[in-house]
């Protein structure tokens, strides 16, 4: 299904119309200062064409969990501030998100500038999707932009609510961006690899029981694989695991041996018995007792990478060992570099994923990185989200 774009939206003349833009400022802040602006960044283009239309840019976006109070450390203040930075421009801040204050304040908005809105979740008629905010909220506009995927997957006032009430809508560049490449996940080219690390089999049940059946070859590492592993009956040692989710993987197992795809497992290890930096590690095939597996091992590394550099499309999630560390970071670092080494198209998700890539300085390297988080793993299992349901509607 189609989803109407900016260039529509912009070609139906947008000049002195007042634009709401649902975007994604919600950025780590420590001490009321902002200490990555990624995703400030990632706004800035669909902004940036609306201002160039002449619209009245009127920005909204929620900010940590206030839990519909409102907490002066969460105020998006700071955020606007920042943003004007990044625009060289002015940005008007109008501490209240409805009502008759940003109504005038938008009134008087000039052509082509912005005024970003205190944070929705103040709120609760936000997360409740009530429908009294909900008409406040299109009271503020006359074409409405949702250009947040990292909330597209939360039926929320101003992500569901507020599209069904104002007449103009669009995706902004960066949803439609994530919009393309998770569906080239979900419609491959194949063979499709999926790489799926981290700490939990339990956090991603739901991808494992959709990807299994769906990728050619599912590669597991991180933590994870030691739930499959001792699934199996193979000794782990010490290394994390969730005796309450074996069960879980021997279904995941079945699933893609069902559908006739190929389950990878790591078949050597890092391994540590302490986790840091100073503790000594080995490499091995078996994790005796005592020692817990850190990291997948050169041989795993280069069977993954090999995967990688053969697929058409690749989509990885987790990473592969405790980066964090690291000496324990060696076979994510292989992985990212199998995947910026592949021919086809190389997708990432996962704020920890993406941390990893990016201190890599493998971030170019990659098609597409999603900032979707939650939102990113649900499209790409196939479910329908409803910020992105209500654009195509
Ligand atoms: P993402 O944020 O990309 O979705 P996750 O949050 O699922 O990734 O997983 C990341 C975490 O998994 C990291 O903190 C990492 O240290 C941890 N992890 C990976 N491998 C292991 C392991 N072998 N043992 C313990 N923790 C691990
Ligand atoms: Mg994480």
């Amino acid at each position: 299904m189609a989803i109407p774009g900016l260039d529509d939206l912009i070609a139906s003349g947008l000049r002195g119309k007042r634009v709401l833009v649902r975007a994604d400022l919600n950025v780590p802040m420590a001490h009321g200062s902002i200490t990555d602006d990624t995703r400030l960044r990632a706004s800035l283009p669909t902004l940036q064409r609306l201002r160039e239309a002449g619209a009245r840019v009127v920005v909204t976006s929620h900010l940590g969990r206030p839990k519909g109070d409102r907490k002066a450390e969460f105020s998006l203040r700071p955020v606007s501030k920042a943003l004007a930075d990044l625009l060289d421009a002015p940005v008007a801040f109008c501490e209240e998100n409805v009502g008759r204050k940003p109504l005038e304040a938008i009134a008087e908005l000039t052509e082509g500038q912005i005024i970003v809105l205190e944070n929705l979740r103040f709120d609760p008629g936000e997360e409740q999707n009530a429908p009294a905010f909900v008409r406040s909220l299109a009271e503020l506009a006359d074409a409405y932009v949702n250009d947040a995927f990292g909330t597209a997957h939360r039926a929320h006032a101003s992500t569901a609510g507020v599209a069904r009430q104002i007449p103009h809508v669009a995706a902004g560049d960066l949803l439609t961006a994530e919009i393309e490449h998770l569906r080239a996940v979900r419609e491959p080219a194949r063979p499709l690899l999926v790489v799926l690390g981290g700490a939990k089999v339990s956090d991603k049940i739901s991808v494992l029981d959709a990807l299994a059946p769906h990728a050619d070859t599912l590669a597991i590492g991180g933590a994870m694989a030691y739930t499959f592993l001792a699934a199996r009956g193979v000794a782990v040692g010490n290394s994390l695991i969730e005796p309450t989710a074996f069960e879980d993987a021997k279904r995941v197992e079945a699933l893609a041996a069902e559908a006739g795809n190929k389950l990878l497992l790591p078949s050597d290890h890092i391994i540590a018995q302490e986790i840091s930096a100073e503790s000594p590690t080995r490499i091995v095939e078996e994790i005796p007792k005592g020692w817990m597996g850190v990291d997948i091992g050169p041989e795993t590394a280069e069977r993954y990478k090999n995967e990688a550099r053969q697929a058409q499309t690749v989509f990885w999630n987790g990473p592969m060992g405790i980066f964090e560390i690291e000496p324990f970071a060696t076979g994510t670092r292989s992985v990212a570099q199998g995947l910026a080494a592949s021919g086809g198209l190389t997708v990432v998700g996962g704020g920890d994923s993406l941390s990893a890539i990016n201190g890599l300085g493998l971030g170019d390297e990659i098609d597409h990185l999603s900032t979707g988080g939650g939102a990113a793993l649900e499209f790409v299992q196939g479910l329908e989200l409803p910020g992105v349901a209500e654009l195509e509607r």
